[in-house]
């Protein structure tokens, strides 16, 4: 089934984490089963990180090798460093994705490393995917590329010299992150096109979250500039939302409704996706999971981007 838009979903890395229980493994087993099932062909399933700073993915490794065997499923995995890359490429990840602040403040808080310390830092993964599993891509979410709450403003600038020299050191793909929530759509369009003029091909996914509640308002803005990945989480768990009450991370539900209801292809069962909610809640019982479309349900009549007549 051909898609126009790539939906790489995020909740068992950046939504797990981001949250106090841990999920049980065979819980998260099922839970990812399901989000295959309903048609999600890239899946964040964890972050390579030692167990005592994050009990959540103690059980990484197994995850990865579980989602492995799902046909045409690319799995993903955090690495925070070369350390948590390596052990990811033994584990056999399609796709290793690597934290990189645009703002010093944000980098030098978060992981004690200037930005350029960090593209060291990457190109040192490249050099070991090249050696070791050259099939393996390499991705880099600029984190905080819309505003840190450290520093305020991230300059344009900034964020654009950052990507270039991410794409000179090796990286497959550089995706852009409000990790924050302080995006707006014309800050999305301005800033992705940009850094489509400096690295061309290799840029990535856009990473919006709805702390704000312009979530999808910034999705359909970077679609409108060309990006065609995009990172969302179900139920729109984690996320780092600041505001109490306010969902973080884009949720999966709402954004292939978004796509699907204007004519664009994610390859997305919705009613499928619905119903995994129960899975994840039964995995993470009491945790608020966000959206609205499973609320409201799919409208009378609605009928798929594949489905339709004018396609
Ligand atoms: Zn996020």
């Amino acid at each position: 089934m051909p898609i126009d838009i790539l939906i790489s979903e995020v909740g068992p890395r950046d939504g797990l984490q981001s949250v106090q229980a841990t999920m049980p493994t065979a819980d998260k087993r099922a839970w990812i089963d399901a989000l295959h099932g309903a048609g999600l062909r890239e899946i964040e399933v964890g972050s390579f990180v030692p167990a005592r700073h994050l009990p959540q993915m103690a059980d990484v490794a197994e995850v990865v090798r579980h989602s492995l065997g799902k046909p045409g499923l690319t799995v993903m995995a955090l690495a925070p460093n070369l350390r948590g890359a390596a052990a990811a490429i033994a584990a056999g990840v399609h796709k290793v994705t690597l934290p990189v602040s645009a703002s010093e403040a944000h980098s030098l808080a978060n992981v004690r490393q200037t930005r350029a310390e960090m593209v060291e830092v990457v190109r040192e993964v490249v050099r070991l995917r090249d050696a070791q599993a050259p099939q393996v891509r390499i991705e880099v979410g600029l984190s905080t590329a819309f505003g840190c709450t450290l520093q305020g403003p991230v300059p344009d600038d900034d964020v654009v010299r950052l990507a270039a020299a991410l794409a000179a050191a090796g990286v497959d793909e550089i995706g852009l992150s409000d990790t924050t929530g302080m995006a707006n759509p014309a800050q999305v369009r301005r800033l992705f096109q940009r850094v489509r003029a400096e690295i061309g091909a290799r840029t990535g996914s856009a990473h919006l979250h709805n702390t704000r509640g312009l979530g999808l308002a910034n999705c359909l803005a970077a679609y409108d500039v060309g990006v065609r990945i995009f990172d969302s989480s179900h139920g729109g768990l984690g996320g780092c939302p600041y505001a109490p009450g306010a969902s973080g991370n884009v949720v999966t539900e709402d954004l292939v409704f978004l796509f699907e209801s204007m004519g664009v292809a994610t390859g997305v069962d919705l009613d499928k996706l619905i119903r995994a909610r129960a899975l994840l809640q039964a995995g993470l019982p009491g945790e608020p999971l966000y959206g609205m479309t499973p609320d409201a349900g799919l409208p009378k009549g609605f009928v798929y981007a594949r489905d339709r007549a004018d396609r």
